[in-house]
């Protein structure tokens, strides 16, 4: 049910309106009103702006009313990168990790990914479907309102679209507005491993009998590949976001994660929505992003969950020009983590953002980075009233606080998803 609201008595409303995307100086404008008002109709922001002017409107007067009590009032976070869809987590790795072994190691034993990949293949439909909705469950608490999620953990034809049409029944049975993406180029699955020419041999079952039902079927919108040591080459990854987008996807890479490969200018040059990861780029790459339309994604938390020192080089990014997103990177292996909170707190103290940069960087930036800023990502007349509401009274203490639950509302398309207590 959509509701006609008029909400009051924020000590902040961020309404991160103005230009899309946001760039260099720019990404700190979180345009903020102090003393303001949102009118939502049919779920939708209608009005938003000084509190005087929005309460004597005439379509203002009858609605339900919202007391925000002192609280913060930002639009509900975008989070463009997850791995939503897996059997279970790999807590038995993260030991491994603490006591030594490194991911690349753990990966070459059939550990990693293919693990994943194994717990999946054996999972019922309707396992993987309550799990995911319990993390959907934990996304809104968070204050997270719209999601993108991707498959991989099938690499396999059946699995592969197993996890896409599970995405798809997901988006349409629970409030969270999921975006999918077909990551059938995760890594090199087992079975094609240790022969000659099995990754090329992957490579075509990909294009020839996954893409096309993909397509087909209208089951995603973006083609993503882990371009890097130990997963696809930079040809293979070329092949497959071309023949991706010639059918419609449009491209996202893994990029510059383990090893620089030279993923982000070729997504760049394929016009791909986002490069994510980025800790290995080079100050050609960081020239390449600045120029383009690509958004630089960065994944603090895998950072922070392997135990690594090299974070990517948002300074460098956001100074150069670069349009900067932040996701979670949710995922069993790498960043095990639902909360844009911690990301926007990892965000600050190891990325050396600031509050506001890292904020517009998870609502506005995060939206362009799944071509969904006409819709979401900010508080401005004619978007979807997507809302989250924090128990602080400066923003700053949004990521200022961490490991602790701050979010008390939140709020979809002027439906009510969450709320403490
Ligand atoms: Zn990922």
């Amino acid at each position: 049910m959509t509701q006609n609201l008029l909400i009051t008595g924020a000590s902040q409303i961020l309404t991160l309106r103005g230009k899309t995307p946001r760039r260099g100086a720019s990404l700190s404008n979180l345009e903020i009103e102090k003393d303001g008002a949102i009118l939502i109709r049919n779920g939708q922001i209608a009005a938003v702006g000084r509190r005087s002017r929005i309460e004597a409107r005439a379509d203002a007067r009858r609605v339900e009313k919202l007391d925000a009590g002192g609280r913060v009032v930002l639009p509900g976070f975008v989070d463009p990168h997850t791995h939503l869809i897996h059997a279970a987590s790999r807590a038995e790795e993260y030991e491994l990790k603490i006591q030594g072994a490194s991911y690349e190691e753990i990966a070459r034993t059939g550990g990693g990914i293919l693990n994943s990949v194994k717990k999946l293949r054996s999972a019922t439909s309707a396992a993987l479907k309550a799990r995911a909705c319990a993390a959907l469950e934990e996304f809104s608490s968070s204050g997270t309102t719209t999601i993108e999620a991707k498959s991989g953990y099938g690499l396999d034809v059946t699995n592969e679209l197993r996890i896409l049409q599970l995405q798809r029944e997901l988006a349409k049975e629970q409030p969270i507005e999921i975006v999918s993406t077909f990551l059938g180029a995760h890594v090199v699955p087992l079975e094609f491993r240790g022969k000659p020419g099995g990754a090329e041999r992957y490579v075509d079952l990909l294009l020839e009998q996954m893409l096309p039902q993909v397509v087909n079927e209208g089951l995603a919108e973006f083609c993503d590949v882990f371009c890097d040591r130990g997963a696809f080459t930079r040809r293979q990854t070329w092949r497959i976001l071309n023949e991706g987008k010639l059918h419609g996807l449009t491209p996202r890479v893994h990029a510059e994660q383990l090893s620089r490969t030279g993923a982000t200018q070729l997504g760049v040059e394929l016009g791909a929505a986002s490069c994510d990861h980025l800790e290995q780029v080079n100050a050609s790459d960081i020239q390449s992003l600045a120029k383009s339309r690509t958004v630089a994604t960065l994944l603090p938390a895998c950072d922070y969950h392997l135990g690594w020192k090299q974070y990517a080089p948002a300074r460098k990014l956001i100074d150069a020009g670069a349009i900067v997103a932040l996701a979670t990177d949710y995922n069993p292996g790498t960043s095990p983590t639902v909360s844009m909170p911690m990301i926007l707190s990892l965000a600050c103290t190891q990325l050396r953002m600031t509050p506001a940069e890292a904020i517009a960087a998870a609502t506005i930036n995060a939206a362009y980075a799944l071509r969904r800023d006409h819709k979401v990502g900010s508080i401005e007349p004619g978007k979807q009233a997507d809302l989250a509401v924090f128990e602080v009274e400066d923003y700053r203490e949004i990521p200022y606080y961490f490991g602790i639950q701050r979010c008390w509302m939140t709020m979809k398309s002027g439906e009510i998803i969450y709320m403490r207590d």
